[in-house]
């Protein structure tokens, strides 16, 4: 297992005093990869408590540059970067923030030509993507690879969290068989809203990598941050689904990816 530096143990000390969260649950956290796409008020914010937390790596993905109108969220911009890549500026503050992450920025959306190969590379995916055409297609490559996705999604003062794990839990389409109607662009959105949902959805991860306490398996949180109504439901897995089930069409085109994932080591998460 991976070693912890004395900075890191001095940086970490406060959360290792917490039950079940050791020193050994520090290293996990150190030799996983973490993707997170959509890197905005949700995403980002994400990132910034994972990065803290001591995540070995993570991968950020998303296009477009910062806008004004961001700003009323996005807490690892600054308004001298409104215009810029908004993913490059993520970087610099968070290697600023903790210098032992190592980060990667992928400036581009989820798209078909690159979703297998960043899923492949990460052991662990946060959507927060800002449509379903990308959670759709994170949906589908971290069920092909076996790989846990945190899944994120809020609209006005209203969100949703739940953890997927391929072979385990349903899957994004089992959730959701039709797009909901929060596929829009530009809804509206309170800082203090995302980020609400963004700690949850880090934490989400830092439970599943380190197994210090029990993740939302096979149960979706909603919140409706308005009235503060928080409620569980259970969440079941579509024997039929198109992307998790059986007959999924994608396990008949690709046949070689079994060989794929075989070949590289995968972690195992104990849910306690
Ligand atoms: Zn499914």
């Amino acid at each position: 297992m991976i070693d912890l530096t004395p900075t890191e143990l001095e940086r970490y000390r406060r959360q290792m005093m917490l039950p079940n969260f050791d020193e050994q649950a520090q290293r996990r956290l150190k030799s996983f990869t973490a993707l997170v796409t959509g890197v905005g008020g949700l995403g980002g914010t994400a990132a910034m408590y994972l990065a803290v937390a001591g995540i070995g790596r993570l991968i950020l993905v998303r296009g477009g540059e910062l806008r004004l109108d961001d700003m009323n969220r996005q807490v690892l911009m600054t308004h001298d970067t409104v215009g810029q890549p908004r993913v490059f500026k993520a970087k610099e503050t968070l290697e600023k923030i903790n210098p032992d992450v190592e980060i990667q920025a992928v400036y581009d959306y989820i798209t078909p030509d690159n979703v297998d190969e960043l899923v492949r590379s990460a052991d662990i995916t946060l959507d927060c993507a800002h449509n379903f055409t990308e959670r759709n297609l994170l949906n589908e490559a971290c069920v092909k690879y076996r790989k846990p996705m945190i899944e994120a999604a809020m609209d006005g003062m209203e969100a949703y969290l739940t953890t997927i794990i391929p072979g385990q839990t349903g899957c994004l389409s089992c959730l959701f068989p039709e797009k909901p109607e929060w596929d829009r662009r530009a809804f509206a959105v309170l800082g203090a809203v995302s980020g609400t949902l963004a700690c949850l959805t880090a934490l989400e991860a830092v439970k599943l990598i380190t197994g210090f306490e029990r993740p939302l398996v096979s149960q979706l949180l909603t919140m409706n941050l308005g009235r503060l109504e928080f409620a569980k439901h259970r969440v079941y897995r579509d024997p039929h689904c198109p992307v998790c089930g059986n007959n999924a069409a994608w396990r008949h085109f690709n046949p070689s990816i079994e060989s794929q994932i075989q070949s590289k080591p995968q972690h195992s998460f104990q849910l306690i």
